[in-house]
């Protein structure tokens, strides 16, 4: 897999670090806007959690995508990236006081709200404040997502959202209060969702709740779907960009918006994953009895996604072009879990070889902690290594 990656602009950096990719990123935006714009009052968001350094945010927000935050935290890192306050929505189970302060001193968009505790206290703090909250709900539409387990919001049984039995309670609620302007509907599914029949479902549930509210003479500014879509994991090089038009023609084909309204979106995986890899070294093969083990200097601490989903990210070593042997690539750290890849073939490794552990870009960097007392992964641009 030699010659993919610009090693001789690696020398010195300390590994493990991300390396990320701007043009695919641009690629991937440009994408997103042709594919959202054959379609009449689509908007599409970039959910901050999935890396939220700030070259990335800084790209993204320059071809005009909103943020999508889930923490007072991540509306600074939005703002300080450059993002515009009404393009900013808040979601989050758990928003507390000075987060919920935050959003209405800056005047974001909208609060997507989860519960009616939280609507009361939005409105007390909006109150006291002199300002009008702008809220959606956050609907639990109880549709399946076929994904890990770990990764689907949208069933009952999940902590997120409002029951559609309590919406129409929540709204009257909502209706009463002096300093909230009910404004939309929310919804997340899960995510890495690659089979259009889920969003589909979301859909068909959309079409009966907005039916149900008009019987009551009520009608949303904008419906936001969340995001999900899923990429290519196996096939990074060949499918680098994830089936935007496939997805959005899902939304436009099955979704009956209502004149005026407007569909909201918010991507996270889809937009970064495949523009990061994990940049790591081979301290040492250790052969036993039945397999070797390619052990590297990149660890769960890193990119801690295959640890906690099993997820699978592809490897290559980037400083071999020997014959292919068969290798578990693991990390560092105290963890039996802490295994990137079981049974892989890779070029021949040797200590001191680079190997890039693939499709990253989507909490890697973000999800990294500082477990065993290690330091965290910086994150380059490939531009900047340039300079
Ligand atoms: C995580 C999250 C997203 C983004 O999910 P992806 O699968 O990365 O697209 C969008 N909306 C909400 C509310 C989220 O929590």
């Amino acid at each position: 897999m030699k010659g993919i990656f610009p090693i001789q602009q690696f020398e010195g950096i300390r590994t493990p670090f991300y390396y990320y990719d701007a043009d695919l990123l641009r690629k991937t935006l440009q994408t997103i806007n042709d594919e959202a714009n054959k379609h009449q009052g689509f908007c599409v968001h970039y959910a901050v959690k999935a890396n939220a350094h700030p070259r990335v945010l800084r790209i993204i927000r320059e071809a005009g995508l909103g943020a999508d935050c889930v923490s007072g935290g991540e509306i600074e890192a939005a703002l300080r990236a450059g993002f515009p306050a009404d393009k900013i929505v808040y979601a989050g189970v758990g928003k507390s006081d000075w987060e919920i302060n935050l959003g209405l001193e800056k005047e974001i968009f909208c609060f997507n709200v989860e519960s009616i505790p939280e609507l009361e206290v939005i409105n007390s703090l909006a109150g006291a404040s002199g300002k009008t909250a702008r809220v959606a709900f956050r609907i639990n539409p109880d549709v399946g997502a076929h994904t890990h387990a770990n990764i689907t919001t949208g069933l009952a049984e999940n902590k997120f959202g409002i029951a559609m039995r309590d919406m129409e309670d929540v709204i009257a609620e909502a209706v009463k209060m002096k300093h909230v302007k009910f404004v939309g509907l929310h919804f997340h599914i899960g995510s890495q969702i690659l089979d259009m029949g889920d969003f589909e479902a979301l859909c068909n549930r959309i079409n009966d709740l907005q039916n149900q509210l008009e019987r009551h003479q009520i009608t949303v500014e904008h419906i936001n779907v969340g995001g999900g879509l899923g990429i290519d994991y196996q096939h990074p090089n060949r499918v680098p960009i994830a089936d935007f038009h496939a997805y959005f023609n899902t939304y436009a084909k099955k979704l009956r918006l209502r004149p005026g309204q407007t569909l909201h979106f918010e991507l996270g995986r889809a937009v970064v994953a495949q523009m990061g890899s994990l940049i790591t070294r081979v301290l040492y093969i250790k052969k036993g009895a039945t397999k070797q083990f390619a052990i590297v200097d990149a660890g769960m601490t890193d990119l801690i996604r295959p640890a906690l989903y099993q997820a699978y990210h592809k490897i290559e070593n980037m400083s071999s072009d020997e014959e292919k042997e068969t290798y578990d690539v693991v990390g560092p750290i105290c963890e039996s879990s802490d295994v990137f890849c079981k049974q892989i073939d890779l070029n021949c490794c040797h200590r001191g070889d680079l190997l890039a552990i693939r499709s990253a870009g989507a909490y890697g960097e973000i999800m990294a902690s500082g477990y065993n007392c290690r330091q965290l992964p910086k994150g380059y641009m490939n531009e900047d290594l340039y300079e």
